[in-house]
């Protein structure tokens, strides 16, 4: 990856991090209620812990004022019942009850000598807002009556800290007045007085409270609270003050089961033991009595919208507090660095998620992540929650998420859509150097006057930050699609249109792509070809199995992959006969020399004609050193002696005789061989007329007669009645009809008699020319219309000849579309048999 590229990711990386952390802190710190909502839902989902046996809470109920009438009653009721509950021997009695005005002097000197006998009763006092004429918030203390406070073995505070919410999650361990007064929470009091303690043994460093050897593990965290502490009358100490969340244990009514009643009580109904060794609670739970207040499980989200859970008397309150200290369930806050860290955390596993996503299914592997992530992170906090007493920042962490996904897969979509762009330049690079002159149907206009037009930059280098937008894309696209197509199809429509055979396969062979001139030369629809194998094709067309490419594909593969192509002839063809080259190359990869290639491309050209070319001059080699020398070397032989000898008169004119028949037959050899060759090469063209073939013979056997009478050879005309026509060139007619006669003159003895006929075979004229000479051997037989070729013979030594006669007849004939035979049988005579078509009747 250039480092460019990887700076830019890296940025993205901090980018979102940082933003996603900053937006879950923020919110966090802005929004308290969030993270005490997400731990109310997560205390209840916790549900109930089991009811502790050594709180009992003595209540003030409704049957209880029922009974004593309206409350507050005489203090002198409390005071029995303190007697009562004592009797039972509790570790100590808190009353969570105010004691701050006097009533009848007796009353409260009862209760308090009451207090006093038990000797370890807590009571409650309560912090104030004091509204004065000359200044306001004026906090203080509700004092107790100091007859009663006297008698006390502790006093404590029953402020319950509540939230925006209403619900009283924390409890404050300790409150001071502006005076600097303070006292420790009723239930940090009533757990000293319990384990008899004296109020100095209530000591503090900065992470922990202590009670005696009890720790409880809370460290000063209120930056918006002051504690005043009064150590001698001038000097004032200013201390955070400590929170201590409240561990309930359920619902209101969760400690129904250790509550008595208080009128019960009153009455000797409960029995002392009941109280032995517990800590007895009193306080008022009357609904009337007021002072009740929400807790974390006091819901509002029902259905129907009604509020779920009664709110809970202060005294419960107090019974949870005090249950939390004895079970030593503290529940920690993490700091807000560690928040923090935990919310970057979970904005780089986000970024990890959606990198490991990328690729095929990416959104439903994205969905799959992202609420794996949602979840595990749900149940990671209720996990600490639950076992580790841990309040996990909640808040930081789900907003952090859900900051970072959306900005995750933005910049997955950036990166995605810059990938576009680059590959959009990379196909803008190839249409501006494929093909790019062609102009073919919708190609209308050039890469570069488009651009100009929509005043496009294209830039294909990265770097820029954001990408193009998809307009920008659609339109390029569009007209980048528009031209490779168009350029496509006129590449095909070249391809199919190219004069050589086409073939185009996958390197295994399959044949994908066929012209019409393959399909032409090797006799087949295109259709037909594409999809049947190469090698198999091109063996099956070919004639002559020597040009065949008889090595294996792999063979073929290896050596198309080293030497690129591979040439060779090809002879294809059933009737007639052509000859192709065949020029297999390799596809292969573009700037890459690996062992590989892409596809096999075949083409046949036709060399049929540059292959006659050939033919003629190899004949024509031939000709020179073989035919024409030998009667030359008679000629040039002769006339040296002639010229360089005296030679006697007859010696001198039988070699006269020789150097003419020999100049002659040179002669006609040349003549031959040229009408034979025009004739091959389709120079000379056939003049065709209707003629009548008897007048034809007539016509040949008067020119031959006198060579029969020379050797007394009689010629019989065998001819049929009946008038026939056939359509030809009379002249050259007469050439191939001499051709036959003269041959059958020439090899046959003296005396013998040659037989003409002709008869109407079907739509063919038949001329036969039959002989009583020498015949032809089956050997020799099939090579008679061979050009050049004689058979050597004693007896027809003196007979000139030039071998060219019937290679010339049997052209004339099949130029006429007929056909020449032969019959023979050596020293009894040879029959020779033309066919040729009669004309078509007018
Ligand atoms: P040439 O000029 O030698 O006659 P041709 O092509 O006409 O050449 O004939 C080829 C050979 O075929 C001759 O050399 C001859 O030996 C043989 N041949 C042709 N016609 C006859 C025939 N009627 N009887 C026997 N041999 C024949």
């Amino acid at each position: 990856m250039p480092s460019a590229q990887r700076l830019k990711k890296t940025i993205w990386v901090i980018l979102i991090v940082a933003v996603a952390t900053i937006a879950g802190m923020t919110c966090a710190w802005r929004a308290p209620g969030l993270n005490r909502y997400a731990q109310d839902l997560m205390m209840r989902a916790r549900g109930r812990l089991p009811v502790p046996d050594e709180i009992v809470i003595v209540a003030i109920d409704e049957p209880s004022i029922r009974q004593l009438g309206q409350f507050p009653w005489e203090r002198d009721l409390t005071a029995r019942v303190l007697d009562l509950v004592s009797a039972g021997k509790p570790k100590v009695i808190t009353l969570d009850i105010l004691y701050a005005e006097s009533t009848e002097t007796e009353d409260d000197e009862a209760l308090a000598d009451a207090i006093k006998r038990a000797g370890n009763v807590a009571i409650s006092e309560q912090l104030i807002e004091e509204q004065t004429a000359v200044e306001s918030g004026h906090s203080t203390w509700l004092r107790s009556l100091p007859e009663i406070k006297s008698a006390a073995a502790g006093v404590g505070h029953v402020n319950v800290g509540t939230e925006q919410d209403g619900a009283a999650h924390d409890m404050l361990l300790r409150l001071s007045d502006d005076e600097g007064d303070s006292r420790w929470a009723l239930a940090v009091e009533t757990i000293r007085v319990g384990d008899n303690l004296n109020p100095d043994e209530i000591r503090e460093t900065n992470n922990i409270v202590y009670i005696g050897t009890r720790e409880l593990p809370f460290s000063a965290q209120e930056h918006n609270l002051s504690l005043k502490l009064k150590d001698s009358i001038s000097d004032l100490t200013v201390i955070e003050p400590r929170r201590m969340t409240i561990d309930y244990i359920g619902p209101t009514g969760s400690f129904a089961a250790n509550t008595y009643s208080f009128a019960d009580v009153l009455e000797n109904r409960i029995a002392p033991g009941k109280f032995r060794n517990k800590y007895v609670l009193i306080g008022a739970t009357a609904a009337t009595l007021g002072d009740r207040i929400a807790t974390p499980f006091v819901h509002s989200e029902s259905s129907d919208g009604d509020q779920n859970g009664d709110l809970m008397p202060g005294v419960e309150i107090l019974a949870n507090s005090v249950n939390t200290i004895l079970r030593g369930r503290f529940y920690q806050s993490v700091s807000d660095w560690i928040a923090g860290l935990l919310a970057a955390i979970v904005a780089i596993a986000v970024i990890f998620l959606t990198r490991l996503a990328e690729g095929r299914f990416e959104a439903a592997k994205q969905l799959v992540a992202f609420s794996g992530l949602g979840v595990f992170i749900l149940l990671g906090c209720y996990f600490v929650f639950f076992y580790f007493l841990i309040i996990p920042p909640i808040v930081p962490m789900i907003v952090s998420f859900a900051t970072a996904a959306p900005l995750a897969l933005l910049n997955r979509s950036l990166v995605a859509s810059a990938g576009i762009d680059e590959r959009i330049g990379e196909l803008l690079a190839v249409e501006k150097s494929l093909l790019s002159n062609v102009s073919y149907q919708a190609v209308t206009h050039s890469s570069e006057n488009y651009l100009q037009s929509k005043n496009i930059q294209i830039n294909h280098q990265r770097g820029k930050f954001f990408p193009r937008s998809l307009e920008w894309k659609t339109q390029t696209l569009r007209f980048l699609t528009g031209n490779l197509i168009a350029r496509s199809l006129f590449v095909d429509r070249a391809l199919r249109s190219l004069e050589e055979g086409l073939l185009i396969a996958e390197p295994n062979g399959l044949i994908t792509f066929a012209n019409r001139r393959a399909g032409e030369i090797l006799d087949l629809p295109e259709k037909r070809i594409m999809g049947s194998n190469l090698f198999l094709r091109l063996r099956g067309a070919e004639k002559k199995p020597e040009n065949a490419l008889n090595f294996s594909e792999q063979t073929i593969l290896q050596t198309l992959i080293d030497q690129t192509s591979i040439k060779r002839e090809m002879v294809i063809g059933e009737d007639e006969e052509s000859h192709y080259i065949l020029r297999l190359s390799a596809v292969i990869p573009h700037g890459d020399d690996d062992n590989q290639i892409l596809g096999i491309v075949a083409t046949l050209s036709d060399i049929t004609h540059y292959h006659e070319l050939q033919q003629v001059r190899n004949e024509v080699i031939m000709l020179v050193t073989h035919e024409l020398r030998t009667p030359l070397t008679a000629i040039q032989g002769m006339s040296e002696l002639l010229t360089e000898h005296d030679v006697l008169p007859e010696a001198r004119l039988r070699m006269l005789a020789t150097i003419n028949a020999e100049s002659k037959r040179l002669g006609r050899m040349i003549n031959e061989y040229l009408d034979l060759t025009r004739l091959e090469s389709r120079i000379q063209k056939a003049h065709f007329n209707n003629v009548n073939p008897t007048d034809l013979l007539d016509q040949t056997l008067l020119l031959l007669e006198p060579l029969a009478a020379q050797r007394e050879i009689k010629i019989v005309r065998c001819f049929e009645t009946t008038q026939t026509i056939v359509s030809g060139d009379p002249g050259m007619l007469v050439q191939a009809l001499t051709n036959i006669v003269a041959n059958a003159i020439k090899y046959s003895p003296k005396k013998t008699k040659i037989t003409v006929s002709t008869e109407t075979e079907g739509e063919s004229l038949k001329i036969s020319v039959k002989d009583e000479g020498y015949g032809i051997s089956k050997e020799q037989l099939p090579r008679i219309f061979e050009k050049f070729y004689r058979i050597p013979r004693r007896q027809t030594e003196d007979a000139s000849g030039t071998g060219l006669g019937l290679a010339l007849t049997q052209q004339i004939i099949e130029l006429h579309d007929g056909k020449i035979t032969v019959e023979s049988e050596p020293d009894s005579g040879s029959t020779f048999t033309v066919y040729l078509p009669l004309a078509p009747e007018r």
